[in-house]
């Protein structure tokens, strides 16, 4: 059912819900997110976001029910296996990977076990969330193993005596280390990305992905970049710029009061460390300024 306003799927309420928000906000769309509403109007664009589990954004992408979704990788490539072993639609484009929703899919063993290689995962019982990844990878290994399908808790299973190993979401490793596992292989890394339906959508409606496109282009860009502002002294120029990551074209102002410094203004591709502003100084700088930016565009 094609409507007028472009549709996007986002988690509900999880690990991607805050930071989806904040980028679709940064990216000028205005909206209240008020009670438990399953749908929400943006106020200043065509746009409605449905606030749903994350399991079901693949399919609704898939089944093209909404235009748009933010996913992670791990949940959106389960999904797609699941449906192409089940003969059912499992098409989706990927516009692009975000930066936020970061971690792996990793196979841990207990930590006092042995661990040489996939071999040794030989006949083992894996409990997952993830039943396909985990086929996908052991298939490529040549490695026969059975499953243990949990929705949650996880990393308890070995301790349990429900499976001899888990596959599961990794970050920092702490709750694996607090359950008595060590990691043994990582089967996916994944970060949150923005997918679309692939039925044909209206000219309007891609005109208005392809700006959203721009605008996200544009915040995730800001993000990483700084803007910096110094005073240096000219002969010492070059050796400046070449401890500025990104610095190929600043703008060099000359200063009123003093005929041998000059100003650097410059965006930066990546923050600058203390490191680097102490050989800055070293090299005679002066009054360094690194700034956050908010928007760009080229
Ligand atoms: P829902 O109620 O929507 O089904 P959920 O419990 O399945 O939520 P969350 O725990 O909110 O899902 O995680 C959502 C996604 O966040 C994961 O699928 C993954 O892509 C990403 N993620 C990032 N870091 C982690 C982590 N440390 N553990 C789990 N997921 C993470
Ligand atoms: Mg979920």
């Amino acid at each position: 059912m094609q409507t007028q306003r472009l549709r996007i799927a986002i988690q509900k309420k999880g690990r991607l819900s805050k930071e989806c928000q904040d980028l679709l906000k940064r990216c000028g769309v205005k909206f209240n997110m008020v009670g438990e509403r399953l749908v929400v109007h943006a106020e200043n664009m065509p746009i409605d976001l449905l606030l749903v589990r994350d399991d079901d954004i693949p399919g609704l992408i898939m089944d093209g029910v909404v235009d748009l979704g933010v996913i992670g990788e791990n949940e959106l490539e389960e999904v797609a296996l699941e449906r192409t072993a089940r003969n059912e639609p499992n098409e989706y484009l990927k516009l692009r990977r975000l930066d936020f929703g970061g971690c792996r899919l990793s196979i841990a063993i207990n930590k006092d076990d042995a661990y040489n290689g996939p071999q040794d995962l030989q006949g083992k019982r894996i409990a997952t969330t993830y039943p396909q990844l985990v086929k996908r990878y052991m298939d490529e290994q040549g490695v026969k193993f059975s499953t243990c399908m949990l929705n949650g808790s996880v990393e308890v299973a070995p301790r349990a005596g429900l499976a001899d190993a888990i596959c599961d979401l990794v970050s920092t490793g702490a709750t694996l280390e607090a359950n008595g596992l060590k990691e043994a292989e990582v089967i996916l890394r994944s970060k949150a990305v923005l997918i679309q339906c692939t039925n044909p959508l209206s000219d309007e409606k891609q005109a208005l992905i392809e700006r959203l496109l721009t605008r996200m282009q544009g915040v995730i860009q800001a993000k990483e970049s700084k803007y910096i502002m110094l005073h240096a002294p000219t002969e010492r120029l070059d050796q400046i710029k070449a401890l500025l990551p990104g610095a190929e074209d600043p703008t060099v102002l000359p200063l009123s009061q003093d005929n041998n410094r000059v100003a650097v203004h410059l965006v930066s591709s990546e923050n600058l460390f203390w490191e680097t502003m102490e050989q800055l100084k070293e090299l005679g700088a002066s009054s360094i300024l690194v700034l956050p930016i908010e928007k760009m565009m080229e």
